[in-house]
């Protein structure tokens, strides 16, 4: 079953709307070629406060990443919890001080529009923030030969094979095919 992830503000009751999400991935807009979200599970509290709009979330989800050295695709597993306030747009940048202990810097403010929330696009925010700068597959992953284009993880480079390149070279490979 397919849950909306798009929330009407007018359907959120005053004591909270509580909704579990068990697939989210195909909700997920997609990221891009080296960022593939696969299995994700999430969890919205939605509580109004005022015309301001305050969320505590989980998500878990089985990312497929990109390795930046051996281009290999390799799993990661991301869950995090956070915290949003959404303020109405026309009321966005208005000071929150008075109504909240929290500063700005220490909360997630953002804006909503239409009367309505994005669900997906905090997951999929939630989810890129876990990311690390760089995608490895392991810490010590070898790569690619930028010669031959071996996977050193698992082939030794050719490259010094593959010399020389000249006539006696195909010669000698013409050789050793006819004595088989
Ligand atoms: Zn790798
Ligand atoms: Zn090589």
């Amino acid at each position: 079953m397919q849950i909306e992830t798009r929330i009407q503000v007018a359907d959120i009751p005053e004591e909270g709307l509580f909704l579990n999400f068990s697939e989210l991935s195909k909700l997920i807009p997609e990221v891009d070629d080296y960022v593939k979200i696969g299995t994700t599970q999430g969890r919205l509290e939605i509580h109004k406060s005022g015309a301001n709009i305050e969320i505590n979330g989980w998500v878990k989800s089985q990312v497929h990443l990109c390795c930046d050295r051996c281009l290999k695709s390799f799993p990661k597993e991301v869950e995090t919890s956070f915290f949003y306030l959404l303020q109405p747009k026309a009321d966005f940048g208005r000071d929150l001080s008075s109504d909240h202990q929290l500063s700005r810097d220490e909360i997630d403010v953002y804006w909503y529009e239409d009367g309505q929330i994005l669900g997906e696009e905090l997951f999929r925010e939630q989810i890129l923030l876990q990311l690390p700068m760089r995608n490895l597959c392991k810490e010590e992953c070898k790569g690619l030969c930028a010669g031959c284009g071996a996977d050193l993880n698992e082939a030794r480079c050719r490259c010094s094979e593959q010399e020389p390149e000249g006539p006696f070279a195909v010669l000698a490979q013409l050789k050793a095919t006819s004595k088989n």
